[in-house]
């Protein structure tokens, strides 16, 4: 075969000119045997006449295509590298740093653009003659590799006190002694440290979550390989691909009965979440010791995770006992994914590194805007082109350290796209941090956009659907066009616009911000409405002290800090509640979560329940769904074939309500959105019924359906707003 291959601003061109079934042949093989991290979104086909071309060459690329060429992900450490780690005669052997074409950091060691090693964290670091030699052989898996390095040139471990103090001896078998000794290691990885100990230690775990001051939030751990996994948690194949994928996230698996690891690292959980190695020094900490290490961020609750050096020690003196560090720096900070699976396919909770900087493929060309996400879970988004880029997992803005690392993000996506945005797209809420910085910061002509038709807009763009669906969106809380609370919304829209035609029946959020880490709160203010204040006996309120109880009947009567909401997430929780499954929570969505461990999935049979129309709108009236479960209860019918029922009542709810919309509009696709579309059980069976239907159903899957979403709907909506003018 004769031709040609480039770079060009359309992707990659390769000019071909061969018989017909050679090129047949050529067009068959190229989407296998891609290299390791390249991925084809689109394949365009045009014949040409033959030119009589002969013998096939690699053209370099055009300056201004390297600068628009995307930043690639980071990537784990690949097969052939890890072999030449354990290979006492490569040069390399046992080289924490080793990396090559095929893998090693990439977004979170990046400084500028074009990717190239001076705009790296490498930059400081020469090459030695070997390394120059295979950076500049073709033929070498090192050709062009920007992180390259090798014992001789490139950057080393260090192991430190929480001082700045260097420790004797070698930094990881210092460290490896520490561990086996119950000691916590801060360890530094590709987007941040983490905070490790031996998952089998119960005492390590145990002070682990004392030191972090985290109560009962599951710890993540990082096991040598997928044997290793097997021996603690169930991995479907589909979750095997998952763990295995070079993105290596943490994917959430069910616990085996017989649990080997410390039941504190996950505890009262059915799940744990679980990532194989990433980086080469992550191989050699689990090559023997260990069956798994709890890997945390290293943070504190509620703040990002640390990255640079000086300030993990500053912040984690009181954590970790030592510091396992290296000199090379990183600069974007990129906390691991977070996925599960759904059906056959990777659900992600949490996209961040691994994920970021890659792009989400738009229908159409659209104005650059940045979207600054909403409040919980933030992430940004800035568009170029057709191409939506969603920045690294940020946190709960709710303080001075998660909003200064979403403004930094910002400023990363901007310079890493060398794109000025020309809007900011942010929600209605205006007590939101990210409102706060649009309006008062960004200096951009604001558009705002609602939180529901964001989450929509999210699943459209994840899908590339352009044409008006039917929104389910279910969720936490959102601001409503209206001023009230929203979150069990069902919507008619597309990426533009959408107006509300249905959503769950308001019900007071006793204490406001408090009602989602008390579900006892919820259950009393949903037994007030259901019972019309004659309330019922009921075993989740038995616990709660007599005076809290009394405070919260008078707020419920008086309306005192008892907001409005249709809340799909806060009807969870009552139910949780009412099943016994958690009255107090120490994180938000903990109960909905247990709630849907619990349940029987093959409990099917829908509960009462009543739809509805009021003023023009589908109301879901969740009071003979409260009594008919609390009638249950009495029966002595157990909980979780009750919770199983609770699921299937909101997949018939959606049926029913999608069936009307249909009727009335036409409209045969749905797209399913918002944070409890994290539920697997729900999102099963609402698809189930759908399809039954005969509607198309889409979710998510590579884009969060949680708030982490929500800034790639935003800047789409946003986008859509100004193409086609307001
Ligand atoms: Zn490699
Ligand atoms: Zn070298
Ligand atoms: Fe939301």
């Amino acid at each position: 075969m004769a031709g040609w291959v480039r770079n060009d601003t359309r992707g990659v061109t390769i000019e071909a000119e061969a018989d017909a079934s050679a090129l047949a042949a050529f067009l068959a093989v190229l989407p296998q045997e891609l290299p390791p991290l390249a991925s084809i979104s689109r394949l365009d086909v045009t014949p040409l006449a033959p030119s009589g071309a002969s013998g096939f060459v690699i053209l370099d690329s055009a300056a201004d295509v390297a600068r628009r060429a995307q930043i690639p992900a980071d990537a784990c450490v690949c097969s052939d590298c890890l072999r030449e780690l354990s290979d006492p005669a490569d040069r390399r052997f046992r080289y924490p740093f080793i990396n090559c074409t095929n893998c090693g950091p990439r977004f979170t060691i990046v400084t500028g653009i074009p990717y190239d090693r001076p705009q790296t964290t490498m930059a400081g670091f020469s090459m030695c003659p070997v390394c120059l030699a295979e950076y500049h052989d073709p033929a070498s898996r090192r050709f062009h590799a920007q992180p390259n390095a090798c014992p001789v040139c490139g950057p080393q471990l260090t192991l430190v006190d929480p001082h700045g103090a260097p420790l004797p001896g070698d930094p990881l078998g210092e460290s490896l002694r520490m561990l086996a000794q119950g000691a916590i290691v801060a360890v530094k990885g590709l987007g941040g440290y983490h905070l490790a100990v031996d998952a089998g230690n119960p005492a390590a775990v145990r002070e682990l979550r004392r030191r972090k001051r985290r109560d009962e939030k599951p710890f993540a751990v990082m096991a040598a390989d997928l044997e290793a996994v097997e021996q603690f948690a169930t991995v479907s194949p589909a979750e095997a691909r998952l763990l295995a994928g070079v993105e290596r996230p943490i994917v959430l698996l069910n616990k085996l009965a017989d649990f080997l690891l410390a039941e504190e690292v996950a505890p009262r959980n059915r799940v744990i979440g679980v990532m194989l190695p990433y980086t080469p020094l992550h191989h050699l900490l689990l090559e023997r010791d260990f069956l798994a290490l709890v890997m945390t961020s290293g943070n504190f609750a509620d703040e990002p995770i640390v990255f640079r050096d000086e300030e993990a020690r500053l912040r984690l003196k009181e954590v970790a006992d030592v510091f396992l560090g290296h000199n090379r720096p990183i600069h974007s900070r990129a906390d691991d994914s977070v996925a599960r699976v759904l059906g056959d396919r990777a659900l992600l909770l949490r996209r961040s590194r691994g994920f970021v900087p890659r792009a989400v493929a738009l229908a159409e060309e659209l104005p650059p805007v940045l979207a600054v996400g909403a409040e919980l879970k933030n992430t940004v988004c800035l568009l170029r082109g057709d191409r939506a880029f969603l920045g690294p997992h940020v946190g709960d803005l709710q303080n001075v350290e998660t909003y200064a690392a979403c403004t930094t993000a910002i400023g990363q996506l901007r310079d890493l796209l060398e794109t000025t945005p020309v809007a900011v797209a942010h929600d209605l809420h205006p007590d939101y941090l990210s409102t706060r910085y649009a309006l008062e910061v960004s200096g951009l002509p604001l558009i705002g956009v609602q939180h529901h038709h964001a989450h929509l807009a999210s699943c459209l763009a994840e899908h590339g659907v352009t044409s008006p669906a039917i929104g389910v969106i279910f969720d936490g809380l959102g601001y409503g066009s209206d001023g009230s609370l929203w979150g069990g919304e069902f919507l008619v829209g597309d990426l533009r616009s959408c107006e509300r035609v249905g959503h769950f029946r308001y019900v007071a959020l006793p204490g406001g911000d408090l009602a989602a880490r008390q579900p006892w709160r919820m259950a009393l203010s949903y037994l007030q409405d259901s019972y019309d204040g004659d309330l019922p006996e009921s075993a989740c309120l038995a616990e709660v002290p007599e005076d809290e109880l009394r405070l919260v009947h008078q707020a419920l009567a008086k309306g005192i800090n008892a907001p409005l909401a249709s809340s799909c997430g806060r009807l969870f929780d009552a139910v949780a509640a009412l099943l016994g499954v958690r009255t107090v929570a120490s994180f938000e969505g903990q109960a909905a979560m247990e709630l849907e461990m619990l349940a029987d999935p093959e409990a099917k049979a829908p509960l009462r329940f009543a739809l509805k129309l009021t003023d023009g709108q589908l109301v879901f009236d969740p009071r003979p769904l409260i009594r008919a479960l609390l009638e249950a209860r009495r029966r002595g019918v157990g909980a979780a074939e009750l919770s199983g029922r609770f699921h299937a009542t909101l997949a018939e709810l959606v049926r029913q309500v999608c069936l009307v919309v249909r009727a009335r509009r036409g409209l045969t696709t749905v797209a399913l959105s918002g944070g409890v579309f994290q539920n697997a059980l729900l999102t099963t069976l609402v698809r189930e019924r759908l399809q039954g239907a005969g509607f198309t159903v889409l979710s998510h899957s590579l884009v969060p359906p949680n708030d982490g979403g929500l800034s790639l709907g935003q800047a789409v909506v946003a986008g859509w707003r100004l193409r086609k003018g307001r």
